[in-house]
């Protein structure tokens, strides 16, 4: 799923494709906004919010010179949002080019997953096409209630105005319930919007506990949350995402996410993988995580289990990382460890 960063850079190049164009062909693939057109409507910036897109129009007549063909009014005469959430594999194009990032293909993309479809034409009569495939959460509203898709969100990391009172909220909503999983808290977009799992992972792995340890267990939240914030910010302009330094050369950009059983980079103790369920969520198949057991403290242990703290490479096939004896409480083989906090 695409993270907050991958977000920013994708809006960062459609306000940059789209901006001051008036917009000439749109079609909006989705039940909800397929009457609407924007044609002779203004593109005036796309920015994002969170992992969230916002595609601000103007109505014609009131930031630019408009052209002709326009046969369907608009629901408003007052500058709209068309709102999208790339969710799992949504993904830009422009001109046909992907807008590649290391959370989604940027192979061809089936006709028909495409949802928005929008072309604007700039002063210098130069148009641009650009493409939404299969992202959803399709949406125009007037732009002064953008907050009721919005509105829920915590302080946004990447915010060009992010302040110390940004932090402070941030910190508070994350300490509000010190029992959460860190690793829940962390993707909860409500306590501070951005982070996806990888962030998530990764940011646990630097602070050298296991994301299923409580938020009070973190000895320092705002240098994790001042971290956050610096790797978002700094992956913003990459395409391939680092939290390494990328200094680990080639195959070297993350320390634990994607390497169940890899040597830590640290320790060289193999990396684990297990889900991390959402309790709060009913028939939650939880998310994807990956520890390093040696380097990551704080993880459930139950009684008859090594717990996730203790895993180490004993009776792991060296290959593969997988266990090639009975391990964990139940003494059965687990494919895959499931932490529940
Ligand atoms: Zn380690």
């Amino acid at each position: 799923m695409p993270e907050g960063d991958t977000v920013f850079r994708q809006c960062r190049i459609l306000h940059e494709a789209l901006a001051g164009g008036t917009i000439t062909g749109c079609e909006l693939r989705v039940p909800r906004a397929a009457t609407a057109d924007l044609r002779d409507w203004t593109v005036r910036e796309v920015v994002p919010r969170g992992k969230h897109l916002l595609l601000r129009v103007d109505p014609p007549g009131m930031t630019a010179t408009t052209t002709a063909g326009a046969t369907t009014a608009p629901p408003s005469a007052e500058p709209l949002t068309l709102h999208n959430h790339l969710m799992m594999d949504g993904i830009w194009h422009v001109d046909g080019a992907p807008l590649r990032s290391s959370d989604t293909s940027a192979n061809p993309r089936a006709t028909h997953t495409a949802r928005i479809l929008l072309t604007a034409r700039h002063a210098d009569g130069r148009e641009v096409r650009a493409v939404g495939y299969d992202v959803k959460q399709v949406r125009l509203v007037r732009t002064r209630e953008e907050a009721e898709l919005i509105g829920h969100l915590g302080p946004d990391l990447l915010d060009p105005d992010w302040s110390e009172e940004h932090r402070d909220l941030a910190l508070a909503n994350l300490r509000a319930r010190p029992e959460r999983p860190i690793g829940l808290a962390l993707l909860d977009q409500r306590n501070l919007a951005g982070i996806g799992n990888i962030y998530r992972c990764e940011l646990s792995f630097l602070h050298r506990l296991h994301p299923a340890a409580p938020v009070s267990a973190v000895a320092d939240l705002p240098g994790m949350v001042d971290l956050a914030r610096r790797l978002l910010l700094l992956n913003t302009s990459r395409v391939v995402r680092i939290t390494t330094g990328g200094m680990m050369g080639r195959d070297g950009d993350l320390w634990v996410y994607g390497r169940a059983g890899r040597q830590c980079r640290r320790c060289r103790t193999r990396i684990e993988r297990g889900d991390l369920i959402e309790p709060e969520i009913e028939g939650s198949e939880g998310r994807v995580i990956f520890v390093c057991p040696h380097c990551q403290s704080g993880g459930p242990t139950s009684p008859g289990d090594q717990g996730a703290g203790d895993l180490g490479t004993a009776g792991r096939d060296p290959g593969t990382g997988r266990g090639r004896g009975p391990h964990g409480p139940t003494g059965r083989m687990r494919p895959r460890t499931r932490w529940r906090p």
